[in-house]
């Protein structure tokens, strides 16, 4: 049985014991984070945002940005063990997204259009030697964009 009117049981100055008022103790902090499926991908790749432009039926430029970061989707598309699909959340609601058949089909899109890596607007004339043409090899071209200006030659 209350003694007052609940409007006056707070008694003043409680606002830190009654959680009300302006007071706070933190602060929000925006935090950069990757979704889940892009940081469980070793290659590192833009997952949710290739497929955005996959889904609206643009594969080229969903093909070139899949390709910033992977330049092998054609063949990542059917050996990788996509560990990515695994933690997609839309898991947790009916089914994750095929995100390795989706990559597979980037990749063949673009064989079979001929699509290829654009060319550096400016060349130094250098060569650059690259000894084998598996994954590595090719992967160390694209990922060190410093050299892009130098010809590499894969061998
Ligand atoms: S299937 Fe593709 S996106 Fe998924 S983990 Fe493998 S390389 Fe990354």
């Amino acid at each position: 049985m209350m003694n007052k009117a609940f409007a006056v049981t707070l008694d003043p100055a409680t606002s830190l014991q009654n959680h009300t008022g302006s007071w706070r103790t933190l602060r929000p902090v925006n935090v950069f984070k990757l979704p889940p499926c892009n940081n469980q991908c070793p290659a590192g790749e833009n997952i949710q945002q290739w497929l955005f432009y996959a889904a609206e039926g643009d594969y080229e430029h969903a093909w070139r940005i899949l390709t910033e970061e992977n330049p092998l989707p054609a063949c990542m598309g059917r050996v990788c063990y996509h560990t990515c699909e695994g933690k997609c959340n839309r898991g947790f609601l009916d089914e994750s997204v095929g995100i390795n058949s989706v990559e597979r089909f980037l990749g063949d899109y673009a064989l079979e259009h001929n699509l290829s890596f654009k060319r550096p607007t400016r060349e130094t004339g250098k060569k650059i030697l690259i000894v084998g043409a598996g994954p590595a090899g090719i992967y160390c071209v694209l990922a060190c964009p410093e050299w892009l200006p130098s010809m590499p030659v894969i061998f």
